[in-house]
């Protein structure tokens, strides 16, 4: 049987260029290969890039309110399409359906702020700085830009991007993950029925070929990267020796505090979604607790209770709360990781190997481990996976100490009553985004996204106020209109008078 191709979306046309290579997309819910998607040559980055080079000129010069319109007509046709979105983003990466709902809304929330992107632009200006002089700061575009993103959210990373390059008068090369492609050619269709002239949104598919030929394209002024933290460290040396502006977010390991003072019920129920939710496969999830002091055991009581009721199944079921893994790769490489658990002495309370799900699908079921100790693999690792560590601690501090210690930085929560143990909770830990009392504390659309350490390389956090700033770059105009017979300076360095 011959499966559907996935072609690349260049100046508003599907095409398949000069690509040959292609990649396999699956059903993780069921194994079956739903697709091949090609996999871009250097041409065909480059086909995309000059595409987006030539719209360029009359999509910066296009008034920043026709722009505006744009941005409303398109989020008005992500939210009529949103259920097709949504079945897309279930089918590909196997999440269940509340789940990619939750994504896509997420998304829909940076399209909405992008539409306010006449206030956002706003500029500075100074009368009289000197006499007769003023001064005055706005910003331009960056130019041609591209975004390279990951399986795991394949509708909301590329949107915080493209809304934001594009309403900012960028023009724009996607090249999003080749698991789960076809989220990305929709959402072109979107934008082309929008009205957004061809050539401003590109999708090319690809693998590292199609990387690299970015981040070497001399035409590309700014690349956004999300994904592991051993590409996003490559994405951004390579690209930032070729001159470009990059911001590279990579991998997490977040910690959730719990203290004894919590409300435990509370704390496990959230741990269980924050943890278990799209099987762990989010940069926000928490991986690690750390229970502090006397919490441990009623909390590892309670998560256990929880983490075997979740329901595991297809995406698609109403019924189920956790959907697959991405692919078989993923599953082998959760499965190994509880084995090296097991073998390190860790105490494996749930074990989700061979959960209870019909057919060839990639499941592992939700995984708790107790008494982990920071040297063990569970603990050091990336997983990737629905796993859980427990690590015990005896003070707050000794929690915040770890945390500090930890080479990620994405998101961090703690669990308390204790207003005075959460300011200096967010006070002092070191990490991007901080939840108290909120274990996922993704920031909404009109502030920034971004962790610290190994999970940013690069200055610049997405969406918000950083986003703006990321894809723009400030000018400053200093004017003055003498009178003809003004005397003219002398050869000093000029001040203000
Ligand atoms: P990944 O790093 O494997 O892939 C990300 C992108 O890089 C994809 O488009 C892929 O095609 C490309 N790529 C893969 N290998 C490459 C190579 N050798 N050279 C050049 N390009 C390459 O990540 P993934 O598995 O798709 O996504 C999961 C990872 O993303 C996790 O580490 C997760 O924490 C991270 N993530 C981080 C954030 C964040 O905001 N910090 C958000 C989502 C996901």
């Amino acid at each position: 049987m011959t499966v559907r191709t996935i072609q690349h979306r260049i100046g508003g046309k599907e095409t398949a260029g000069t690509s040959r290579r292609t990649a396999p997309v699956w059903n993780p819910a069921t194994g079956e290969h739903q697709a091949e998607v090609l996999l871009a040559e250097p041409e065909d980055v480059d086909a995309a890039v000059l595409a987006a080079a030539a719209a360029l000129p009359g999509w910066a010069d296009t008034s920043v309110m026709r722009r505006s319109r744009l941005m409303f007509a398109f989020r008005n046709l992500v939210e009529k399409n949103l259920d097709e979105l949504v079945r897309m983003v279930s089918s590909e990466h196997g999440k269940v359906l509340d789940d990619a709902r939750g994504e896509v809304i997420r998304g829909l929330e940076v399209i909405d702020f992008a539409c306010g992107i006449p206030q956002l632009l706003k500029g500075e200006y100074s009368d009289q700085v000197s006499t007769d002089v003023d001064l005055f700061s706005f910003r331009q575009p960056l130019g041609v830009c591209a975004g390279i993103t990951p399986f795991n959210f394949p509708a909301l990373v590329g949107m915080w991007m493209h809304p934001i390059a594009i309403a900012t008068g960028n023009t724009f090369v996607l090249k999003p993950s080749e698991r789960d492609p076809s989220a990305s050619n929709f959402v072109a269709e979107l934008y082309a029925e929008a009205g957004l002239p061809d050539g401003v949104f590109n999708v090319v598919h690809g693998d590292k070929v199609a990387v690299d030929a970015i981040l070497d394209h001399p035409q590309i002024a700014g690349v956004s990267f999300v994904g592991s933290t051993p590409i996003a460290q490559y994405v951004h040396e390579r690209a930032t020796a070729n001159g470009k502006r990059v911001q590279a977010l990579g991998g997490a390991k977040n910690h959730a505090v719990v203290l004894p003072d919590a409300d435990l019920d509370s704390a496990a129920d959230h741990l269980i979604a924050a943890a278990y939710g799209s099987s762990g496969q989010r940069c926000m999830a928490i991986s690690v607790a750390l229970a502090v002091g006397d919490a441990a055991e009623p909390l590892v009581e309670r998560v256990r209770e929880k983490a075997q009721a979740v329901k595991v199944g297809p995406g698609h079921e109403p019924a189920a709360e956790m959907g697959p893994v991405v692919t078989r790769e993923a599953l082998e490489r959760i499965t190994g990781y509880i084995a090296s658990g097991v073998e390190a002495g860790a105490e494996l309370v749930v074990d989700g190997r061979r959960p209870d799900v019909l057919g060839n699908g990639y499941f592992v079921g939700p995984t708790l481990f107790d008494h982990v100790t920071p040297e063990m693999e569970v603990y050091r690792d990336e997983i990737f996976g629905p796993v859980l560590v427990v690590v015990r601690v005896d003070s707050l501090q000794d929690a915040i100490g770890l945390i500090n210690a930890n080479r990620w930085a994405n998101g961090t929560a703690i669990f308390t009553s204790s207003g005075r143990a959460a300011r200096v909770f967010q006070r002092s830990v070191q990490v991007g985004m901080v939840g108290i009392n909120v274990p996922i504390p993704v920031p909404m659309a009109f502030y920034s996204f971004g962790g610290w350490k190994d999970s940013l390389f690069g200055d610049h956090h997405v969406h918000g106020p950083e986003g703006i700033a990321f894809y723009t770059r400030a000018k400053a105009v200093t004017t003055r209109w003498p009178e003809p017979d003004e005397p003219r300076g002398n050869l000093s360095f000029p001040t203000a008078v």
